[in-house]
């Protein structure tokens, strides 16, 4: 990292107060941004804390033990994440996946996770409920949190390794513990296991084909992550990004490989798979093939705070809402309005050239507040 950054200008307080109708239309389901882009995946950050240190999200320098984490009261509790959700998915959400900081360090998530899995769609269909976690406490909890309705798990990875990974998590934690979590999803039925791996180039590229290696042949998809400008801590700079074309060519130089078609629409990973039929890979480019045209992803922080793309500056306060005294409707009006007015796409401007990485960094929300 090229020097100490600046301290955060207090981010987590720059949030609008929504506006709530005067009449409350009934959500329909079919809400779509000013892009045309429906509402379909909420990520939900439950925590702002994370017993890891990775520098691409939350440095030691700037998440030091003097930085102040949110005080529990200010957390959404989970029945307002519920209620919120609950209205999400009247405007047409599909996926909720719960993230952090580090989702599993929040206490009883199991209990959040059997209420979302109550919830249906206007359909009358299960939703696709899913978390990303490091993997540091899985082995303990995997059983818990598919007995709640846990369907599906994506576990952070970034070096098969043990030394490089102890460097990239920067606390000295041993990826045996986290092969051991992922080991104990498989075990419990939490699949299908995708593995994201965040390739920094000069950090960890090496491992790309060892990462390669020791999951083909497995059900385990292992995904590739351009390294990005999230936040305003990392010192992002651009020749530090590996392009997935280039980590592409390096696996099929020993694996060959070829294309899948996506899964669903707004799918961030371009899926591929080895000839041979031993397993799928993916990469997700969101700095050399940026994939706004169909991002259908809003995100809720961990107090509340309603944000529309990961690169946002600004959110709205839904939390206010939540606690104040307004009905479902008048709720689901507000988010609807909010999402109307979407008009984000900054992975596609900065390809264009017509977003400078570091304008506006300072005000950029912290990925470990919003979830990745
Ligand atoms: S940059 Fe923003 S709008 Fe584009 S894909 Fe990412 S979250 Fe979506």
């Amino acid at each position: 990292m090229a020097d100490k950054m600046i301290p955060l200008a207090d981010l987590r307080y720059a949030a609008a107060m929504p506006r709530v109708p005067a009449v409350s239309v009934p959500p329909i389901g079919l809400l779509g941004d000013t892009l045309g882009r429906p509402l379909r995946d909420l990520r939900i950050s439950v925590t702002d804390r994370c017993n890891f240190r990775c520098s691409y999200c939350m440095p030691k320098e700037v998440f030091d033990k003097q930085y102040a984490f949110l005080p529990q009261t200010s957390l959404l509790s989970f029945e307002e994440i519920a209620r919120a959700a609950r209205l999400f998915v009247a405007h047409g959400v599909r996926k909720i996946r719960l993230t952090g900081g580090e989702p599993l360090l929040r206490k009883h998530l199991e209990v959040l996770i059997a209420m979302l899995a109550e919830l249906r769609t206007p359909e009358g269909d299960h939703l696709d409920i899913t978390l990303t976690t490091n993997g540091s406490v899985l082995a303990r909890k995997a059983q818990a949190l598919k007995d709640a309705g846990l369907n599906r798990i994506t576990v952070s990875l970034d070096a098969i390794d043990d030394a490089i990974f102890r460097r990239m998590n920067d606390a000295d934690f041993p990826v045996a513990d986290v092969l051991e979590g992922i080991a104990e999803a498989q075990r419990v039925g939490l699949g299908p296991i995708k593995v994201n791996m965040v390739v920094k180039r000069g950090t960890n590229d090496d491992q790309i084909l060892a990462m390669a290696r020791h999951f083909k042949g497995t059900p385990i998809v292992l995904r590739f992550i351009e390294y990005m400008d999230v936040g305003a801590t990392n010192g992002w700079r651009m020749d530090e990004v590996l392009p997935s074309a280039q980590v592409i060519a390096r696996i099929a130089a020993e694996f060959p490989l070829e294309p899948l078609e996506a899964n669903e629409t707004g799918e961030t990973a371009a899926r591929w798979r080895y000839r041979d039929g031993s397993g799928e890979i993916g990469v997700i480019s969101s700095v050399t093939q940026a994939f706004c045209h169909d991002c259908n992803r809003a995100r809720l922080s961990t107090e509340g705070k309603l944000f529309l793309c990961l690169f946002a500056s600004q959110g709205h306060d839904l939390r206010a809402l939540l606690r104040g005294d307004y009905s479902d409707a008048q709720i689901a009006g507000a988010i609807g309005l909010i999402w109307q007015a979407r008009g984000d796409r900054y992975s596609e401007l900065r390809s264009e050239g017509a977003a400078a990485p570091s304008a506006g960094a300072e005000r950029r929300v912290e990925m470990h507040y919003i979830g990745g």
